[in-house]
């Protein structure tokens, strides 16, 4: 068999004649519908050049549908006992390369680097596991690795939060510190029927494209983000409650107080209406000049 793991048959019959049943603990909901498969690969760009990451090949369907268009696959699965699975799926897919081992455990440079020339531009492409969509997802954006598109089915809760804008409900840290290296679009929202098992959640397919540069000019990155983290820590309270409590002590009040003055950020307001060009603003006066105050 080399075609068609998508088909809800074959994926059963695949399964089943390898003894094999999923788990829920390593988020594997397999996707059924090939048109769905079509319309993640579609949204990639993909063209015979192209060298696709892809993270959690399963049982091989989108693997088999990204190899037909791509130069090469490279796909990371945490489960062994997939591996007669994919070697049958797979088996007429000579650009598929399958690296075995827990994506957010290996070095990722390291694990491809025999697979394509150092600096190659990379696509991701992936029905990720939920249980970890956020670790994975940054791992992508901050491990160095020269990847431009990333195109993801991942739960709708959660690419609402990564494509969301100030003031939205789902607008959070999340948002922000994605937006900071990256363009996200969903491309499409997708039911729980496509999926074996079914996931308890809807799904979308969300395409990121990477930044060559970061969206704004942070001079402490670190620090960015422990502010971006405090500032959301309580959504109900304001900037400045959330700051005292969680970044500064009570005698930094009045300092605090001048820093947000001179960023121009009234400190009553919450942090879910700040702009990322705002608490950028914030994060570098408050980097500099805090002991100057
Ligand atoms: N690509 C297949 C599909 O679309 O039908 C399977 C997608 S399923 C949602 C997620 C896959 O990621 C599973 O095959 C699972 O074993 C794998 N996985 C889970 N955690 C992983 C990890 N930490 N590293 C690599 N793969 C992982």
């Amino acid at each position: 068999m080399d075609k068609h793991a998508s088909s809800p048959k074959i994926v059963r019959d695949v399964l089943r004649r390898h003894r094999l049943t999923l788990k829920k603990s390593l988020g594997q909901n397999f996707l059924i519908d090939e048109n769905i498969l079509r319309k993640i690969v579609d949204a990639a760009d993909l063209t015979k050049d192209s060298y696709v990451l892809e993270i959690g090949p399963g049982a091989g369907a989108l693997t088999q549908l990204l190899a037909d268009r791509a130069k090469k696959v490279i796909a990371i699965e945490i489960d062994r006992r997939l591996e007669p699975v994919l070697a049958e799926t797979l088996s007429g897919f000579p650009n598929c390369l399958i690296h075995f081992g827990d994506v957010l455990k290996m070095d990722l440079a390291g694990t491809i680097a025999d697979d394509c020339p150092e600096g190659t531009p990379l696509t991701v492409a992936a029905n990720l596991p939920y249980y970890v969509t956020t670790p994975i997802l940054m791992k992508l954006l901050t491990g160095g690795l020269p990847i431009r598109t990333i195109v993801i089915m991942i739960q709708k809760e959660v690419a609402d939060r990564l494509e969301a804008k100030p003031g939205q409900k789902s607008y959070g840290s999340l948002s922000i510190a994605v937006q900071y290296m990256a363009d996200p679009k969903i491309i499409m929202t997708v039911p729980k029927t496509v999926f074996v098992p079914r996931p308890n959640v809807d799904s979308a397919v969300i395409r990121l494209d990477v930044r060559d540069q970061r969206k704004v000019k942070v001079e402490d990155e670190a620090f960015f983000f422990k502010l971006i983290k405090a500032s959301f820590a309580q959504r109900r309270k304001t900037l400045m409650n959330n700051l005292m409590n969680n970044l500064y002590s009570k005698r930094e009040k009045e300092k605090l107080l001048k820093a947000l003055e001179a960023a121009a950020i009234d400190p009553e307001r919450r942090g879910e209406t700040l702009t990322i060009e705002e608490f950028a603003r914030l994060s570098n006066v408050l980097n500099r000049r805090m002991d100057g105050f």
